[in-house]
């Protein structure tokens, strides 16, 4: 691939179709090249080999681990600017962003490389002076991963550090539309030292089989997935039958709430970040705005103003803040819910222009009521739909009326109602006269349909130990 300086990145991909994924630029429709699909029985080997691999991984001292996690953190940071350039081909975000993303995936690496030194048990005061209690924590063993097309490499280090670090094995299954930075990350990987075996990228012959194989295989004793709930919760039944441990990032349906009290330029800014980054593909984008009655004519007009200050573009291109959406799919989806807001009594603040190819104008819309479908669902696109509310507590009631509880805003300088409403929102994390919240320090997850467990913070390493308790007696 030209594009690409350092061609030990994409020295994995094959010339070979017929055993491989084609992978497109959503930006041109060229394609970029071909990954290689594992047989279901090179599948299976891989995991018997993670298996014995795993064993000496954990018995490494965990500054070892930590060294080479460090490694990998720094050979991410040296790659930045290929590594971002690759993203933006497969998955066609603007640069600046694909490689903020560098940045952020491999943030998590350099915090769990941390982390590994310490994963601390605990001494308990026994209930007779016999005894000594204590507690160990131990690696699950071969842990796996199913990680989504929106962040190609943050998804996948939010997951592969901290089973590494905590001395698991991990094998992980990228996106079918963005495979290409999972396998330069772990190349990136290999040269810091991590043994193929101890980190593997499978792509299979289909999702379903590869699913099938992490949720059933008596090897693999835990799955973590980010994606959506739906196949989160086939996954979650798969797994049932033999209790694996599982660990899902899902859906999201993020309130912004703008309170006439709020700083409304403040605001402005916060929505810009929380909406629109990644065309707003996200699973923490701002979904729907509640905006008090008092206020909302003057942050409407003041947001559409800022979003027709955006350029659409092809992401390689200078200035470009918003690039192609996924697949036509993803853009008849999110053009069908505008046109049926529309026909339900929103309007476009701004005139709506139709562009070609993968690309969407992005628009903001008024006249929004609650009970519109668009309000419901999560868009997956530079769509920001705005619904005016007059009191707290049926704003309450409308923010939390929803299967899903992973991200949600709000704006407003009253101390007073800034805890209230903080305490009632139903969601894992709340954005606090703040648009963008995401940090390797601070524990991400969702509540209901959103999910189970928490990446990153001190919480993260958890997901991937089991703790052991040890009783000594005749003390
Ligand atoms: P998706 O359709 O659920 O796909 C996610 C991953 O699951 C992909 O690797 C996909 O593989 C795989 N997959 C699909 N069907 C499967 C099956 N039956 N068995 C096993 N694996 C299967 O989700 P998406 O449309 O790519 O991503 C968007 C969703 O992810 C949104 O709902 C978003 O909110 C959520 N998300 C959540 C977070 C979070 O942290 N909570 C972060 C990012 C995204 P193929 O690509 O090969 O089909």
């Amino acid at each position: 691939m030209q594009h690409i300086k350092n061609q030990s990145l994409v020295s994995f991909m094959v010339s070979n179709k017929e055993q491989a994924i084609q992978v497109t630029n959503p930006a041109t429709g060229e394609v970029l090249g071909y990954a290689p699909i594992s047989s279901e029985q090179a599948i299976l080997d891989g995991i018997e080999q993670a298996n014995v691999a795993q064993k000496a991984w954990a018995a490494l001292p965990a500054k070892s681990r930590a060294s080479m996690l460090n490694r990998w953190y720094q050979l991410l940071i040296e790659n930045k600017e290929d590594l971002g350039r690759l993203m933006t081909l497969e998955q066609g975000k603007p640069l600046a962003e694909a490689q903020g993303e560098v940045l952020y995936g491999a943030s998590f690496i350099e915090w769990f490389a941390e982390e590994a030194k310490r994963t601390y048990g605990e001494t308990i005061p026994a209930p007779s002076g016999d005894k000594r209690l204590v507690t160990i924590k131990q690696p699950v063993g071969v842990a796996c991963a199913i990680t989504p097309w929106n962040f190609p490499i943050a998804m996948i280090t939010r997951k592969a550090a901290p089973a590494l670090a905590a001395g698991c094995s991990f094998i992980v299954k990228p996106a079918e539309l963005t495979p290409l930075s999972a396998f330069a990350v772990a190349e990136l990987a290999y040269q810091a030292g991590i043994p193929r075996q101890v980190l593997q990228v499978v792509l299979g012959e289909s999702a379903p089989l590869v699913g099938g194989i992490f949720t059933s295989h008596p090897l693999i004793r835990k799955l973590s997935f980010t994606g959506s709930t739906q196949v989160g919760s086939v996954l979650m039944q798969q797994s049932a039958h033999d209790i694996k441990r599982t660990s899902m990032e899902l859906g999201g349906n993020a309130p912004f709430i703008v309170f006439e009290d709020a700083d409304i330029d403040a605001a402005v800014v916060g929505a810009m970040a929380s909406k629109f980054r990644n065309a707003g593909q996200t699973c923490v984008c701002a979904n729907r705005f509640y905006v008090h009655s008092k206020v909302y004519d003057e942050f409407v007009t003041k947001f559409d103003a800022a979003v027709q200050q955006l350029k659409v573009g092809n992401g390689l291109e200078e200035g470009v803040n918003i690039g192609p959406v996924i697949s036509a799919a993803a853009k008849q989806n999110i053009q069908s819910l505008i046109d049926r807001a529309i026909e339900q009594g929103a309007q476009p603040v701004s005139e709506l222009q139709r562009l070609d190819g993968l690309f969407m104008q992005p628009v903001v819309l008024k006249g929004v009521t609650h009970d519109m479908d668009i309000v419901s669902q999560e868009i997956f696109g530079p769509v920001a739909p705005v619904i005016a509310f007059n009191d707290d507590e049926q704003l309450i009631e409308m923010a939390n009326d929803t299967i899903y509880g992973l991200a949600s805003y709000f704006y407003s300088q009253n101390i007073h109602r800034v805890w209230k409403i903080a305490e009632a929102l139903e969601y894992g994390m709340v954005g606090i006269n703040e648009g963008m919240i995401s940090t390797e320090v601070a524990p991400f997850g969702g509540v209901k349909q959103s999910g189970i467990g928490r990446e990153g913070a001190k919480q993260g390493i958890d997901e991937y130990l089991d703790v052991k308790y040890l009783c000594f007696g005749g003390n």
